[in-house]
């Protein structure tokens, strides 16, 4: 047994200070997206099936809406720029500097050496539901995607619509990629709709039912040319299971929407990180 030190209290009392302070991020002109918004018009729409994912592509400068249309449904995001997949969403940073959920002026941040703005979210008609008693919120970038690996490790089971794989297999059609290929470019995601927390007492992650309806929608902006995967978690709702056919699944929807140029004058995607990349030598 590790005995507390005297000073145990003294040391837990400790205030915690932020990680990264968020007014240090370039900030968002929502004002400017919002006109371009309300101007823009709807170009495309893929409905994603559910248990499958569906692509599409947004041109920088667009906007992109994913709804719930049909019943409660959760929806795993991969990003990529659309001319060079290496450079592609990377949820644990933008987890460190948004926090655990993301809403309206948050930010879907690349990784690294890049490190920029791929999209910014400009609408997000669940941000009334704050945080909930059990620390539970929506839209998080703490879970990974559900996948067939961890399926097996846990029930030794054999499941293939797991997001992981519907991302897999949707990259590789539109990228006409052998599955093996297409599979390293499947990344941690983004998981639009889905209701998520730790729980206090074991700080374990946990899932409970989204608050989500048919109509409700997560609207972003493409700050660079994307290509877009989104898979229509075999969980449903996330309030039971996921990583099987038991749960009732719904179809997604996502839109992509054109705005008038012109209310864009002035605004240019983002640079790459100026890091210089040295490391020391
Ligand atoms: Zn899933």
């Amino acid at each position: 047994m590790t005995e507390a030190p005297d000073d145990a209290k003294a040391r837990r009392a400790v205030p915690p200070v932020i990680c990264y302070p968020v007014h240090r991020l370039p900030k968002p002109d929502l004002a400017l997206y919002g006109k371009a918004l309300a101007s823009a018009r709807v170009t495309d729409t893929v409905t994603v099936p559910p248990r499958d994912a569906g692509t599409f592509r947004v041109p920088a400068g667009h906007f992109f809406r994913i709804a719930c249309i049909e019943g409660a449904q959760v929806g795993d995001l991969n990003l990529w720029n659309a001319h060079d997949l290496s450079e592609r969403f990377y949820s644990g940073k933008t987890r460190a500097l948004h926090g655990t959920h993301v809403s309206t002026g948050d930010r879907l941040w690349s990784g690294f050496p890049t490190l920029r703005p791929l999209a910014t979210i400009v609408g997000d008609s669940l941000v009334w539901y704050g945080i909930d008693d059990f620390g539970g919120s929506v839209h998080d970038v703490i879970g990974t995607r559900c996948d067939p690996y961890t399926g097996n490790l846990l029930a030794g089971t054999q499941y293939h619509h797991c997001c992981h794989s519907n991302l897999t297999r949707a990259l590789a059609d539109v990228l006409d990629l052998p599955l093996s290929d297409a599979e390293g470019h499947v990344h941690d995601v983004l998981n639009v709709f889905m209701c998520t927390g730790f729980t206090r007492d074991t700080g374990q992650y946990f899932m409970k039912a989204s608050p989500v309806r048919p109509g409700d929608a997560l609207t972003l902006f493409a700050e660079i040319d994307l290509l877009g995967a989104l898979s229509a978690c075999p969980g449903g709702d996330c309030s039971a299971e996921h990583s099987s056919d038991a749960a009732a699944c719904h179809p997604l929807r996502v839109e992509i929407l054109a705005p008038d140029p012109a209310t864009l004058a002035g605004w240019q995607p983002p640079a790459k990180n100026s890091y210089d990349r040295s490391h020391g030598r």
